[in-house]
């Protein structure tokens, strides 16, 4: 079987090894144009902060792929033609396959702001490795620069930059830092922490223009508090959305609505072709079609897939949501639904007095549905169970400490937490970045 894989992210990179795992046999192509073998895609910012090499961000060692007989191609496929079933690679040479899977992922939301498309450099998102190329070739000579989003990629661009003593303007167009995954009060705290590290966070204030100098370089960012901000560089870091512009101009085209069309087996209408990871919007007979911009998801499309691939009819089933991230030093684990839980859950709200420590568990029907855990490391595993157990919120607090990571460093004292039960109604559920 001659299996042909655009995209050498963690859904391809999965897909490739799971495949070989499955086929001895198999003829195993995996094509990527931003760099020549996968890499942690989260680990960017250390990076940028000097803690890892590039090659530190590989998960595998270079000859695995090798003995593993995986041909890594570095270039972009530029065509498709699905009755010869080839595509094409930099407008040049040509791969035939029986299955393929796309594993293209995600690109930089963009939008309309004025004077943005005359702007020739600094202007930057941080999503690939070449946008960490350019992050750094623009850090020495930026003294200032401007980050537009509030998510989880726009905290950690502020963060590189702070690390390389750049001046810091965050402007977060929302009421509180990240609405749709943190609530008012842990923001509060995570502002705190911002503005402590330096950053000038702007909380509901969004870039409305944009100028540049003689050089083309941004020069100054308008908001609409009616501030106009000098600076050298400008992240703009407005959330993801699938990268299937560049396949809509191929000769076939996958099946592409937001992402590429796929079915529970992650199956286009083609048989014989796939799309996984951060391009895939998947429609199941479960609910409205969904598209999952995580590490974790991509993962698991790109394993189950080489099933698929097979003849196998393996359903795809959106696991309970989890991540975890730092904003600085401050540690956050999520699991399930939090500020997007149905309508008239509550939440148990808990926080240290002193300290940059909170738990919140959110409930519906007498039942755990979520966490949002930060200051503290914890099990992520456990409070799964708890969530797919339906567990009493009440018996939840009476464990808590049992889902508590952090041995190595003492544990977060949870017996001094301060609890609150607040409804989780007055959400911006609307709004929010990814
Ligand atoms: C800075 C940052 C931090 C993140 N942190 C977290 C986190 O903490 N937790 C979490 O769950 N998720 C996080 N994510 C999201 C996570 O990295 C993605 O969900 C995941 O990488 C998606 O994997 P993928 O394989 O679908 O796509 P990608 O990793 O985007 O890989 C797709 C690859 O395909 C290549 N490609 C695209 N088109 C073509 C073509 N035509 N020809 C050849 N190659 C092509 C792309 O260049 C890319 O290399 C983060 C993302 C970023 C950018």
């Amino acid at each position: 079987m001659k299996v042909v894989i655009v995209g050498n992210g963690v859904a391809g990179a999965n897909c490739a090894l799971a495949v070989r795992q499955r086929d001895s046999s198999a003829d195993i192509t995996m094509i990527g144009g931003e760099t020549d073998y996968f890499f942690s895609r989260t680990a960017l910012m250390y990076a940028y902060m000097d803690m890892m090499s590039r090659r530190d961000l590989e998960p595998f060692e270079r000859h695995a792929w090798q003995r593993q007989r995986i041909n890594c191609v570095r270039g972009w496929v530029t065509d498709h033609d699905a009755s010869a079933r080839t595509v094409t690679v930099d407008g040049a040479k040509t791969y035939d396959y029986d299955r393929l899977v796309y594993a293209v992922g995600a690109s930089a939301n963009m939008f309309g702001w004025e004077g943005i498309d005359d702007v020739k450099k600094g202007v930057v998102h941080f999503i690939s490795m070449q946008d960490l190329d350019e992050c750094e070739s623009l850090t020495p000579s930026t003294r200032r620069a401007v980050v537009v989003g509030g998510g989880l990629i726009g905290i950690e661009l502020v963060e590189c930059l702070r690390f390389h003593g750049v001046e810091v303007t965050f402007l977060v167009r929302e009421p509180w830092y990240w609405p749709m995954a943190i609530g008012e009060e842990e923001a509060d705290f995570v502002t705190r922490h911002m503005r402590d590290h330096g950053v000038d966070i702007r909380l509901s204030e969004e870039m409305t223009k944009v100028e540049h100098d003689a050089e083309g370089r941004v020069s100054r960012v308008h908001t609409s508090a009616g501030d106009v901000i000098d600076c050298q560089m400008l992240g703009v870091c407005a959330g993801v959305r699938p990268n299937v512009a560049r396949l809509k101009e191929f000769r076939d085209p996958p099946p592409i609505d937001r992402g590429i069309v796929v079915n529970e087996f992650l199956q286009t209408e083609d048989p014989n072709i796939f799309a996984i990871g951060d391009c895939a919007q998947i429609h199941t007979d479960e609910g409205d079609p969904y598209i999952e911009s995580i590490w974790y998801s991509a993962k698991r499309h790109g394993i189950l897939t080489a099933r698929n691939l097979y003849g196998e009819r393996a359903a795809y089933r959106r696991p309970i949501f989890f991540n975890s991230s730092k904003f600085f030093e401050v540690e956050y684990t999520t699991v399930g639904d939090v500020m997007l839980a149905p309508e008239g859950s509550q939440t148990i709200y808990l926080k240290h007095p002193k300290r940059d420590l909170s738990v919140r568990i959110v409930h519906h029907d007498g039942a755990v549905i979520g966490f949002n855990m930060l200051g503290s490391r914890w099990d992520h595993e456990i409070l799964e169970r708890w969530v797919q157990e339906r567990r009493d919120p009440e018996w939840v607090l009476t464990k808590l400490r049992a889902a508590q990571y952090d041995v190595e460093f003492g544990r977060a004292p949870l017996r001094d937490l301060v609890r609150s039960d607040l409804p989780l109604t007055d959400q911006p559920r609307s709004l929010g970045a990814a």
